[in-house]
Parts: structure tokens; sequence; C-alpha cells
């Protein structure tokens, strides 16, 4: 079996749900995974923060914008009347539902159930969709089977269990269709992956049936060398290691979810990202293998805030770091960067939800200084241990950039820097000139 994966941009016109219709026609037995259609999302948080504020009347404005773009789209798209009705009937009976929260005083509960609509309506429109086309797809709700734990964890027994319980009640069934990003959590209510969190349930559903490839489909035909929200001249990989690939989507390649790489490496899966608009491009393949060494690809992370620790108490002592990490242990923040001298350590996070307490016990330790609003730059590849001249290279392209600290030899397949993100954009553009002559 087959997962293949569509985002938002290829769900969310016309022309590219036709195309999906076109791609998943094989005879090989699939489950298609979708996204909201874009901006749906997005639509969807505004309506929450409007309800927040008890602004009903522009949560409506918004429900009434979703209900008619939709409509729209069916219309577009349906030809026949029967399934054009049926497809209508369903995205009222889900933007009614969420009609009714804006009566009442909104919840987390309420907001994560309002977030799961923009899934539930493009799938029932595809479903739809291909109905009106002959094919019998079946539907399935995610919330059957897809599932974290207390700490929001995939819960991946549950998930493969009851998928697998799905699955078995349509045994001559072969094209499936189910929505990305949505789940139900340790308490059965419904939650969700995350934003961009439907790669992420491709993955998990391949590596659930063991699936023999995983494919995510986007508007951009696979992984490029760098940013091309930022940069101009960027160019497809065909190949990626999950490694790679991994450090490319946690450190900010947009085309994946920082989570996604990790359970289709775990079952050995392979992972292509296809470009739904024009599928005859090879995309990127993501395996175990790879041919080529040396220099891959470029990405970056916002958000960034740097901790620097100064104490005497770390001069020739043991122990210290160990205090140290376990304060961002104890409040759950995870660390993407370290460097440490003799009397100093800087750490960087992205969740700045426990910062206030955590920087009240390092101040047990020594001097805190707190650095916002910077950018890692991850720079990504094969970099063989007796290989040299990789790090000149990256500070030869970055020599006008100011940079506040450098990782290197963590792992033999990242050296990540860091900057303010203002420079971001120049780091990059830079990078893509020095280091991949584009
Ligand atoms: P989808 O809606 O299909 O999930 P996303 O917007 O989440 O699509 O991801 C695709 C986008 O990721 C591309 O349009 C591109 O702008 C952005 N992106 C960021 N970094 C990269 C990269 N290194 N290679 C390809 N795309 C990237
Ligand atoms: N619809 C969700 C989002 O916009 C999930 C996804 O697109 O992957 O974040
Ligand atoms: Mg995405």
């Amino acid at each position: 079996m087959e997962v293949i994966k569509f985002g938002g941009t290829s769900v969310g016109s016309p022309e590219g749900m036709s195309n999906i219709a076109r791609i998943i026609k094989s005879k090989t037995p699939k489950i298609v995974v979708l996204s909201a259609f874009s901006g749906d999302t997005n639509t969807l948080e505004k309506i929450c923060k409007a309800l927040y504020v008890k602004d009903s009347e522009e949560a409506n404005k918004l429900i009434d914008q979703l209900e008619s773009k939709h409509n729209q789209f069916i219309d577009t798209l349906i030809e026949s009347e029967l399934e054009k009705e049926a497809a209508h009937e369903t995205v009222s009976a889900h933007l009614n539902g969420i009609r009714a929260y804006t009566k009442k005083l909104i919840n987390l509960f309420m907001e994560r159930s309002i977030l799961a609509q923009g899934e539930m309506i493009s799938t029932n429109i595809f479903y739809h969709y291909l109905r009106s086309l002959g094919e019998k797809p079946v539907l399935l709700s995610a919330l059957d089977f897809m599932r974290i734990d207390n700490s929001a964890e995939p819960d991946a027994k549950y998930i493969a269990e009851n998928l697998d319980f799905e699955l078995a009640k349509y045994p001559n069934k072969e094209i499936f269709i189910t929505q990305g990003y949505i789940c139900r959590n340790a308490y059965g209510e419904i939650d969700n992956l995350k934003r961009g969190g439907s790669d992420y349930t491709a993955s998990l559903i391949g590596a659930a049936i063991k699936a023999s490839n995983i494919q995510i489909w986007t508007d951009i035909d696979g992984m490029h060398n760098n940013d091309p929200r930022y940069v101009p001249n960027t160019k497809p990989i065909k190949e990626l290691t999950f490694k790679e690939a991994a450090e490319l989507a946690y450190f900010g390649a947009k085309i994946l979810h920082p989570s996604s790489i990790r359970p289709a490496e775990e079952k050995g899966i392979p992972v292509w990202l296809k470009n739904t608009m024009k599928p005859e491009a090879y995309g990127t393949l993501i395996s175990d293998s790879t041919q080529s060494h040396g220099f891959k690809a470029v990405a970056a992370k916002d958000g960034i805030t740097a901790i620097k620790i100064r104490s005497g108490r770390m001069l020739m002592a043991y122990g210290f770091l160990r205090s140290v990490f376990e304060v961002f242990e104890r409040f759950k923040t995870p660390i993407d960067m370290i460097t440490t001298s003799e009397v100093a350590v800087s750490v960087t996070i992205d969740d700045e939800t426990h910062l206030e307490e955590t920087l009240k016990e390092l101040e047990g330790f020594g001097q805190v200084e707190v650095d916002r609003d910077l950018s890692i730059v991850c720079v990504v590849g094969d970099f063989l241990q007796d290989g040299h001249g990789y790090a000149a290279i990256i500070f030869e392209a970055l020599k006008e950039i100011p940079i506040r600290m450098i990782s290197y030899g963590g792992s033999n397949n990242n050296i990540s820097l860091l900057v303010r993100s203002g420079d971001k954009k120049a780091a990059l553009i830079a990078l893509n000139k020095g280091v991949f002559k584009l």
C-alpha cells in the first residue's frame, strides 16, 4: 500500500484537485491524506481569535466567506448533480457546527474542534469529486485512529491497531481518503499535530501500515537546496538521506513538518517529495542511501532565543553543565544549539513557554544573559569525518555577516550558525552564492 499526501495548495484549487484525481489513478491500493485548502486553517485560527474576544460578528463573517469559497469550488469542480448536492450539504454541516460555537464562550476544546474543520471539509469535497468521476473511494475519519499521548507524542501502537481495524472493514477497496493534521489526544478529545502536521500524519500512517512508499505532493518540485521564499536561484535536490531531510525539516525547510521524517526512517520507508502541478518532475527521494557527499542544502529557523550562563563555578568543575541542562529538562524545553567556554555556556531554545521560570533558576548558577530575535542557519550535507575545508567555505561565504554561535561536529550532517533574524536572508543568499555557486 502507498500513502499519498497532498498539501493545501494542491487541494485548494479545482485544477489542483483534478490533478490529484489523475495522480492517484493507479491500481496500487493507497491511503490519500489531505490537508485543508490553503488558507483555511489560518481562517479557522482567525475565527477562534475573534471568538476569544467575543466578536461573533467577525467570526460569522469569516464563516460565511469560507462557505461561499467552498460552494464556488464545488460548483466549478463537480459535474454530477447528486455528488455536488452531497458536497454542499457536508460543507454546510461542518460550517454550521462552527456557527453553533459562536453562540457560546469558546474554550480550548472548541478551538481544536474548529481547527479540525478545514481537513474535514477538504476530504469530504474530494470524496464526492472522486465519486462523481465514477471511483468508489472510502472516507476514513482520522479521528478513529490517529492519536497522541499525554506528552503529545503519537501513540504508534494505537494508530497501527485502529487503522488496521478500519481498513479491514473494506477488504476490496483501493482508494482510502483521510484527513491530515487532526487527531485525538489521550483524553479522546479532538486535537491536532501542530501546523503543517499533515506531512506527519502521512508518515505516521505509512509507518503504521508499513507502506511501500510515502509521497508528499506539494507546490514545488521537491526539496530545494535553499529556501525559495527568501533566495532566488534555488534548485531541487534529487536525493537526501533520512538524516539530512530530518535536519532540514527541523531547521525550517517548510516543505516538511519538523517531525515527519522520523516515523518513515524508523521503518525504512522511502519518502518522495513531488509537485502536484508538475507530476513529471523527478522531485526528491528521501531514503537510507545516498550517492553524493558534501553540501546538500541550507535551511533557517526563526524565533530563536539564546541564553548565556556565565559562572566562575564552571572553571575546572564537573557537574555544572548537568545542573544547567536539568533546569531545561524540568521545564520540558528542548535545546537546539550549545557552545561552551571554560567560564560560560550558551544554549538556544525556540520555545519560550517557561522562559521566566527557567531564567529564575539559572540565575542561581551565575550571571544570565538573554538574546532574542535570532535565527539558526543550518547547512546540511554529508560531511565526511575525514573531509576538510567545509567550514572554511561556509565562513568565507558568510564573512560579511555577524555570527553569534557556531555548532560543528555534533553530527556529520549539520553545521549550524546563529545569526540575527535581520541577517538571515542575507546569510541564506550569501551561502547560495558561496557554497552552491548559484
Ligand atoms: P503544503 O501546503 O503542500 O504542505 P507547504 O507550504 O507547507 O506546502 O510547503 C511547501 C513550501 O515550502 C514551498 O512552496 C516553499 O515555499 C517552502 N519551502 C521552504 N524551504 C523549502 C525548501 N528547502 N525546498 C522546497 N520548498 C521549501
Ligand atoms: N491544515 C494544517 C495547516 O495549515 C495542516 C497542514 O496543512 O499540513 O497547518
Ligand atoms: Mg505543509
